[in-house]
């Protein structure tokens, strides 16, 4: 029972002859017309009600919630579970390690910490598409991923068994967010709390920002940083402010020749012109029961890339249709039914909730779409692609670069700019889908039979996110005309999406690099930053599973789909791609005849046991874990080091230097990069000191629980600009201790910037910390010594990880950037004005003084300026407070 009822809410509910305990919506002044997100909000306050951080006021408010007021009340949302990935869950598990050897440190219980919520994860991100084309790569790539990652697995098995209601899903299984939609969500919660079991809808808070694809299920739930995530882990609610919701209005249907691909591009686009950061998306109309699952699904796996928390699907009959499909029992979607229809959660189109703002998209409207070269909002027509990439071609490819040929496996061709070098079928956005996976089945089957081939020079890989899809391509027959155009499985895991596409053939990587070609990539991805794909490919372009192996068989980005042919049939005539485009009621009843529930229920059954590879693991045991003083891969972190059981006050900064000055959308991946570590980097340098040679130098995602190759790794992005340096690439900065401020690594400088004492700040642009949510972009950027970002606006997640590590994130005046305020980044920064945290008060602003230093231009003045403190609520204060959240939740376990 949650302590207090003040609204008289607890009633029960029977279904099937089950009792249920629930907190019914209903009893709140205001529910009938709320968002479906804000209800599911709503039940959440109702059911964690205690009068002290959750409030009858605080309820009131969200019932009585009004759209067009800026958001401003703060709620603590406890969500159901957590979801994790390897990338991410691994160094929460460290943190956890670390967190029960402190608390036996400060002389409490080490067992108390442990997961409250469960959490479950998917260990998907760490295959690496080494070997492709052949029947062998899958396996073959598996095999390395234990050789590379076996150290990082042997603890996560200890940690599934020192840790109560924690599992993980091993890997090659399939990715989170599919096995998330297609078996780990329930839609309808149930536990049993004090001997009584409650019904709740489901809800949930991943380590990964396309969590939010469990949104087209009708579970609310968004990426959050680690750190948040271990706290949700450990109970303590996310705090948050009552979102703006902007309701999206779904009409017409998708014409012939246009894939849920396209839906979602064309979304992105719109989403991102009208603004949605921060705020809900719900998705609502007649329109909506025409739209798929799967669909739903894609949708709100893009969630972050429109650059909203969330963007839900309400409940209705083909969420039910899915979960049976899936393999759900009939007694939960039973359940899933009956409580949905009792708390108002059950879609019903006569009656349009108040939300903030209104969009809408006719469907029937949406055209065929690729997007890039880097940015998933930058949308295409494809009927105008060719176009499109001429025009940008000069800014990615020098003169210089001119076309050189190159010989692999025997096979000779000339290399050009624009040449697709890599076509994935990757991402749970698509993959999960089989409308555009089958849509690629059928078409490379219409290509084989046509005697059509992908092109030499294109690395091409399948790598699906669940089993499922490989039984569907079997059964409908596919596989082979998916092999015949070279795209065997390669993993089941996010292989190219995360980056992992794995190297190109040699000659190909040295021919790129002696011509300075600028090559692409086409993958079936959400996001295409800059570096993030391939270090060879400069241009990374977004498209449907179809469209990516129609890139193959084109072999270049320069290619007009319309007027020039793929190639030549068997036949002799020339074969376009709308000779072989599959027929959408083709597609629709090969979705009908081939996908099965027997498959899910096979597939499921036994997924969190593994294959041999996985249970013949050693695995260590004991409520702490002992560290190998040896690991490159699990150290552990000094987070804790020296933390009493007292907060000590917060303090102003003064004389602190500028270790980076960025510019404009700055992705979390340029603060913490996920993919291959360089042999001269910081990190290169620090693994070949301990022993671990240059092949087997992984990447820098799953080294992450090892902070000091990560420390190293922070702003170590090969395409960070930092405007200290001209035209400089990468993770360099100017050492001001040293008389003349040389150029040298952000690491090494940031080592003596710490042993001068010297406190470092961040100048940034708009959007700053944009892309995956990671915390190791928080973590490293305390951990070399940052003490404030200033940026002109920054990215959710992100902002709310700085605060979680200790570092203040303030915005430059309204209208106002480092440039226009004449800030060069040579200056000496103070900013007063922190110090009244310490009387509880959390400032709007502080002042910023910047003076110059004798490495500044001669003669000028000192630049003063207020910036905001983007401390949001009263929770993030009492983070900030106590040096971040980890020491926060620590000290209220002891
Ligand atoms: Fe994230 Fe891509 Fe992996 Fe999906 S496939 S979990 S979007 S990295």
């Amino acid at each position: 029972m949650s302590a207090v009822n003040s609204f008289q809410s607890i009633d029960t509910l029977s279904v099937a002859g089950t009792d249920y305990q629930v907190f019914r919506v209903d009893r709140v002044p205001g529910y009938e017309t709320l968002p479906f997100s804000l209800k599911v909000l709503l039940e959440n306050l109702l059911r964690t009600e205690d009068g002290a951080n959750v409030t009858e006021a605080q309820i009131r408010a969200l019932g009585s919630w009004d759209p067009s007021a800026e958001p401003d009340t703060e709620i603590q949302f406890t969500p159901a579970r957590v979801v994790m990935q390897d990338f991410t869950g691994v160094p929460c598990i460290v943190d956890l390690a670390t967190m029960r050897e402190a608390v036996a440190e400060l002389g409490g219980d080490p067992n108390k910490v442990n997961p409250l919520a469960p959490a479950e994860l998917v260990i998907d991100h760490s295959v690496i598409a080494d070997l492709f084309g052949t029947a062998d790569a899958l396996e073959r790539n598996v095999e390395i991923e234990y050789e590379r990652n076996g150290e990082r697995y042997q603890f996560l098995r200890w940690g599934q068994t020192a840790f109560d209601d924690f599992k993980v899903v091993p890997p090659g299984t399939g990715i989170v967010h599919q096995v998330n939609i297609e078996h780990l969500a329930k839609v309808t919660y149930t536990r049993e709390v004090g001997g009584v079991l409650r019904a709740y809808p489901d809800t949930c808070v991943g380590t990964d920002s396309h969590t939010t694809m469990v949104n087209g299920l009708g579970v609310l739930g968004w990426g959050v940083g680690g750190i948040e995530a271990e706290a949700a882990m450990l109970g303590q609610p996310v705090s948050m402010l009552i979102p703006k919701v902007v309701g999206f209005k779904l009409t017409g249907s998708i014409p012939t020749g246009v894939t849920a691909t396209d839906v979602v591009l064309t979304i992105t686009d719109m989403l991102r012109k009208h603004g949605v950061v921060g705020k809900f998306v719900e998705f609502y109309g007649a329109g909506v029961s025409a739209v798929p699952l799967a669909n739903r699904a894609t949708i709100g796996n893009m969630s972050p890339e429109f650059g909203s928390t969330a963007a839900m699907f309400p409940i209705d009959d083909v969420t039910l249709d899915y979960l049976r499909l899936t393999g759900r029992s009939e007694e939960q979607v039973a359940l899933v039914e009956a409580y949905s229809k009792l708390q108002s959660l059950w879609h019903d189109p006569s009656v349009v909730p108040r939300f903030s703002e209104y969009l809408e998209l006719d469907l029937s409207t949406v055209v065929p779409s690729i997007a890039g070269p880097k940015r998933p909002q930058d949308r295409i027509e494809l009927s105008a692609a060719k176009k499109a990439f001429e025009e940008v071609l000069p800014s990615y490819a020098p003169e210089a670069s001119t076309p050189i040929d190159v010989t692999v496996g025997g096979e000779s061709f000339t290399l050009d700019n624009g040449h697709v070098t890599i076509a994935a079928i990757t991402s749970c956005t698509n993959t999960s889908n089989p409308s555009v996976m089958l849509a690629a089945g059928l078409l490379a089957r219409n290509a084989a039979q046509k005697g059509l081939k992908a092109k030499p020079w294109v690395k091409t890989t399948l790598a699906p996110g669940s089993k499922v899809v490989t039984d569907y391509y079997e059964k409908a027959g596919l596989t082979d005309d998916l092999e015949a155009l070279g795209f065997y499985t390669v993993g089941y895991g996010c292989t190219t999406c995360i980056g992992n596409s794995g190297p190109l053939a040699e000659e190909i990587s040295s021919a790129i690099a002696e011509k300075d070609l600028a090559v692409t990539a086409v993958l079936s991805g959400n996001r295409n930053f800059e570096g993030r794909i391939n270090p060879d490919v400069k241009m990374n372009y977004l498209a449907s599973p179809p469209l990516v192996i129609a890139y193959a068989l084109a072999g270049t980005m320069d290619f007009d789909f319309e007027s020039e042919p793929l190639g030549t049939g068997s036949d002799g005539a020339p074969v376009y791609l709308r000779d072989i485009w599959p027929d959408a009621a083709e597609v629709q009843a090969t979705i009908d005849s081939s996908i099965d529930t027997a498959m899910f229920d096979h597939q499921y059954s036994s997924v969190f046991e593994g294959d041999e590879r996985w249970r013949s693991l050693p695995t260590p045991d004991g409520a702490t874990f002992d560290w190998d003083a040896e690991s490159t891969y699990v150290r552990k972190p000094p987070y804790f080091e020296g933390m009493t059981l007292e907060t000590s006050p917060v303090s102003d900064i003064h004389g602190a230097r500028v270790l980076a000055k960025l510019g404009d959308s700055v992705t979390t991946d340029h603060i913490s990069p996920a993919g291959s570590i360089k042999a001269d980097s910081p990190a290169g340098q620090y693994l070949m000191a301990h022993g671990v040679d240059r092949k087997d130098f992984n990447s820098y995602g799953s080294r992450r629980g090892n902070h000091e190759v990560m420390i190293r790794g922070t702003f170590a992005n090969i395409r960070l600009k930092n405007q200290l340096l001209d035209g400089v690439e990468g993770g360099f900065t100017r050492d001001f201790t040293q008389a003349d401020a040389p150029q040298s690594f952000i690491y090494d400088a940031s080592v003596n910037y710490q042993a001068a004492g010297v406190p470092l700040v961040i100048l940034a642009g708009k959007e700053y910390g944009s892309g995956s949510s990671r915390d190791w972009a928080a973590k490293g950027t305390s951990l070399l010594g940052v003490k404030a970002v200033i940026a002109e606006s920054f990215e959710r997640i992100h902002r709310s990880n700085l605060i979680g590590m200790g570092v203040i994130p303030l915005q430059f005046p309204a209208g106002e950037s480092a440039d226009s305020l004449g800030l060069d980044g040579t200056e000496s920064i103070a900013i007063s004005g922190i110090e009244q945290l310490n009387e509880g008060v959390t400032p709007k602003t502080v002042r910023v003084v910047a003076t110059p230093s004798a490495h500044s231009a001669p003669g000028r003045a000192p630049i003063e300026f207020d910036a905001v403190v983007r401390i949001d609520t009263p929770g993030e204060a009492d983070y900030y407070r106590n040096g971040g959240i980890l020491q926060y939740v620590l000290r209220s376990l002891v």
